[in-house]
């Protein structure tokens, strides 16, 4: 397994803008941020092996450096609760990226533990020319895409800054639980924000850090996407 530093170095050398998923999670990995489980597979029969090796339901996903938005090409598969459904999907997905863009590179098909669906935050990182990285914080889907009911801190953020960002956004009180739905983990989100302004800090090669989603449940968190652009 290569380490962040490695990652970063071969990516650059590679002349590439974006981290593919795997490196991005191993980099996430390096610096304790929770992710989802998965193994990169080459043919058919690594992934029906990987997906027996890692457990129902999986989820398939398309490993391109020509492709950032991997649902966007068909190449995201999720809920597969068989050996059977992993083959059909393997090929599926093949197709679809052909179909997309015939000449994407394919560097394999990730397989990947499916995390079960609870209240979703991001946790992103942008760099400003002036200020340097920010670290953002917002809860998952419409509450980021339609009401931006997000917040920023410049880096390196402190625990009581990552514990502020939670409560200021107005989504918050769907964190502390609601009707049947349990209070979300606040210390694992308070980590991965530190976690991720330590990431940042420590290279300051990227561009764009993208945490999205980030399952929270009761207790613990896992990330499902990462995304990181270099400068
Ligand atoms: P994209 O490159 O299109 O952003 P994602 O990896 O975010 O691809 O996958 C698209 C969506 O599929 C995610 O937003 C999430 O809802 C779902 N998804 C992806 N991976 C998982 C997973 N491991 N567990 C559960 N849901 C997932
Ligand atoms: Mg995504």
């Amino acid at each position: 397994m290569s380490t962040a530093s490695e990652i970063f170095d071969r990516v650059k050398n590679e002349k590439r803008k974006f981290l593919l998923e795997t490196e991005a999670k191993t980099v996430c990995a390096e610096y304790s941020i929770p992710v989802t489980r998965f193994k990169l597979a080459k043919s058919k029969a690594d992934a029906v092996k990987f997906a027996n090796e890692i457990g129902y339901p999986i989820v398939l996903k398309i490993v391109s450096p020509d492709i950032i938005h991997k649902s966007d090409v068909g190449g995201v598969i999720v809920g597969l609760k068989s050996a059977k459904d992993v083959q059909k999907s393997y090929k599926q997905i093949m197709q679809n990226v052909k179909r997309h863009n015939a000449k994407a590179k394919i560097v394999g098909v990730l397989i990947q533990e499916m995390a079960p669906s609870s209240t979703e935050v991001i946790v992103g990182a942008i760099k400003d020319p002036q200020f340097g990285p920010a670290i953002m914080f917002g809860l998952g889907g419409i509450f980021v895409e339609v009401l931006k009911d997000v917040t920023f801190r410049v880096a390196p953020i402190t625990e009581q800054e990552a514990r502020e960002m939670i409560t200021e956004v107005r989504a918050y009180p769907l964190l502390k639980g609601y009707r049947n739905q349990p209070p979300a983990d606040i210390d694992a989100i308070v980590k991965i924000l530190l976690n991720a302004s330590k990431l940042v800090m420590e290279h300051q090669e990227i561009k764009e850090l993208d945490l999205n989603p980030i399952m929270v449940y009761e207790k613990g968190a896992k990330t499902v996407d990462a995304r990181i652009i270099l400068e």
